[in-house]
């Protein structure tokens, strides 16, 4: 693929704010591109040549850059200087300088998208003497050979400053449109054009005007399409549905239920590699979809619900239930294959250089040549042996001096309490009692150094409410109930593991500002940002979108909140909108956090909103000294 092809649909999306227009955009280039360019172009998509868990770095500062855009161009690094301080953005000076270049001379050839990945990709790899220069001259090389728009993108790719706005959902919806067939009743045809495009005032192809009813466009089928009466269908000739162009569902809640499906089975492949490149080889390829988890690839890990009242936890999990200990500390996947090891964050960060005391650990009491290990990593006190609230290790974790000696001053200790990769095989399709059966095997314990969490497996509630209160004691959490039957789903709350934990007194706080959900939310507003006061300021203090209900007959619903709150809107931002703070509301959270992002310095956590509290007057909600306090108490309680 020519780069220029690239490069106009960087201005495409450059364009636009509309995530339904981005989407349209990647999907039409993806139709485009030919399965040899594939990993490349969404690399580059996402402004960058590796991806997002590789920790490799292009190593190109903006000196270097101003270097090679003087030896491409022939300007002076004074006058490149001059133009940047000017216009703010080396792409734009390199666009300009290379536009006024190219009018007096005339030779330069056609740059391909696999010949920008490759030098950029040189980047990060030179080492040693001479680097600089061959830097410069791998950058200049492009530059030399590039139009005045490819220039500007060429800068900012490898300046990591890109700005066209590709979020990750954006991109897994574009690989869904291109790759599974489109359902009617979420796209239309147009009459004009007589393509397919998504629900929308206009064609997003033609622009024509498109009547966008579900009712006269089931009249209206595609060619190559297939009728479909329920999801359990999909679900069913799951191998099959790929060769449609398109599905017609009965109705139109059908049909959302079948994009929706769609869409969940392109993240679930991403899931599993957390690297878009790789998902769309596997669907391109078109034959049975296979993502092959290897160590050194980190799986997004399984997530937790959690319950309410431990009564519920039979209904939820079945019995027996295993329960283990919440632990306080940070999540880490440990992969080793052989002698190489890994250590990716829920961030997907490799942290190996941070804990590097913990590879003789691992070596000396896991039993196994490759595996992938899901952990919680705790600190503990050398001298009381008691565990240390996160907040004590996680300083360890961006470390980048003294490691070795903040690694004796705060040892750590792993908690293993899964396992998904295990000599070759893929265990994710394994029960949690057979996973579960396994890391007691493969570990030998040392306490302070590497254990399993402590478990039990019961079907007495009581038992479980004894561990409860055990693992509290213990400055623990709370505990974490899994289902005993399930194989693990990675990067997914699906119930098959529920967390439990105290809440903390719940807070009045009031509404200030709203913004319009997605999907079947679109029409409510339905995320609120809350907030306390302090003397007579409203400061922001969380942002909440669950607690309310879909059904009346449940409780407060987003439709009912919509109607409070659109009659206090006094500005719209696009699907933001600012509220008159009259709306107070009774939230529950699990943890209050510092917080840069609000303008009270906390944050609630997992908030949720409980009750309309019609009854109390503004100049009665909880107040910053009040978020203080129970702030401060909770830090007590995880330093018990
Ligand atoms: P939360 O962050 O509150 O959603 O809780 C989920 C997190 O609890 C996981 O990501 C882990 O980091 C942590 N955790 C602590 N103990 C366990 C355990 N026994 N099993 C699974 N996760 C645990």
């Amino acid at each position: 693929m020519e780069y220029s092809l690239l490069v106009s649909f960087y201005e495409g999306l450059e364009k636009t704010t509309k995530r339904l227009e981005k989407t349209y955009i990647i999907a039409k280039l993806l139709q485009e591109t030919k399965e040899e360019d594939l990993l490349q172009v969404i690399y580059l998509l996402q402004g960058r040549v590796f991806p997002a868990h590789d920790s490799r770095e292009l190593g190109v500062s903006s000196r270097l850059v101003i270097k090679a855009i003087s030896q491409a161009t022939g300007a002076n690094s004074e006058h490149i200087e001059m133009l940047w301080a000017e216009i703010g953005d080396l792409g734009l000076v390199a666009e300009k300088l290379i536009s006024s270049k190219k009018q007096t001379t005339l030779f330069s050839s056609k740059l391909s998208v696999k010949k920008v990945f490759s030098n950029l990709q040189a980047l990060a790899t030179l080492e040693g003497k001479g680097t600089v220069a061959k830097k410069i001259s791998l950058v200049a090389e492009l530059l030399t050979n590039s139009s005045s728009n490819e220039a500007k993108f060429i800068i900012r790719t490898i300046l990591s400053q890109l700005r066209v706005g590709i979020a990750e959902g954006i991109l897994r919806d574009a690989i869904s449109w291109t790759y599974f067939p489109k359902v009617v009743g979420i796209f239309f045809k147009c009459d004009k054009c007589k393509q397919l495009s998504p629900k929308s005032e206009k064609c997003l192809n033609c622009n024509e005007k498109i009547d966008a009813n579900f009712k006269t466009e089931i009249q209206k089928p595609h060619k190559n399409c297939m009728e479909i009466s329920s999801i359990e269908e999909i679900k069913k000739q799951k191998n099959k549905i790929r060769n449609y162009d398109c599905i017609i569902a009965k109705d139109e809640k059908t049909a959302r239920e079948i994009y929706n499906n769609f869409i969940s089975q392109v993240q679930e492949l991403y899931d599993m590699c957390n690297d878009f490149g790789q998902v769309a080889i596997a669907l391109k390829n078109n034959s049975t979809v296979t993502i092959t988890i290897n160590p050194g690839t980190p799986i997004n890990p399984m997530l937790a619900v959690r319950l309410d009242t431990l009564k519920e936890v039979f209904e939820a999990l079945g019995s027996p239930v295993l329960v283990e200990y919440k632990l306080d500390g940070f999540r880490l996947q440990i992969h080793c294959h052989k002698d190489k090891f890994w250590f990716f964050t829920r961030n997907l960060e490799n942290v190996l250089n941070q804990f590097e005391e913990l590879i003789p650990v691992i070596k000396d009491n896991v039993k196994g040549n490759s595996f992938i290990l899901d952990c919680e990593i705790v600190g503990h006190d050398p001298k009381s042996k008691k565990y240390l609230p996160f907040q004590n290790i996680s300083q360890r974790i961006k470390r980048k001096y003294d490691i070795e000696k903040t690694a004796k001053e705060i040892p750590v200790e792993i908690n293993v309490f899964d396992i998904i990769y295990l000599n070759g095989k893929d265990l994710l399709n394994l029960t949690q009692k057979e996973r579960r059966a396994i890391i007691e095997k493969i570990i030998a314990k040392v306490p302070g150094k590497i254990t399993t969490t402590n478990y039990s497996m019961t079907s007495s509630l009581n038992e479980i409410g004894k561990f409860y209160k055990e693992s509290l004691k213990r400055g623990n959490e709370g505990i974490m109930l899994k289902n005993l039957s399930k194989k693990y789903t990675p990067g997914r709350r699906v119930g098959g593991w529920m967390k439990f934990k105290p809440n903390l007194e719940p807070l009045d706080l009031v509404i200030v500002g709203a913004t319009y959900g997605e999907g079947k939310r679109a029409a409510f507003l339905s995320s609120y940002v809350l907030a306390c006061k302090n003397n007579n300021k409203l400061l922001e203090c969380g942002m909440s979108s669950s607690g309310l209900k879909e059904k009346k007959e449940e409780g407060l619903t987003y439709e009912e909140m919509t109607k409070l709150l659109e009659s206090l809107i006094t500005k719209k931002e696009g699907r933001n909108v600012i509220v008159k703070p009259k709306l107070i509301v009774e939230v529950i959270y699990e943890e209050i956090q510092k917080s840069p992002t609000y303008s009270s310095g906390y944050a609630l956590r997992f908030p949720r909103i409980k009750n309309l509290r019609t009854d109390k007057p503004l100049k009665d909600i909880a107040t910053l000294e009040d978020l203080e306090r129970v702030y401060e108490k909770q830090r007590g309680r995880n330093t018990k």
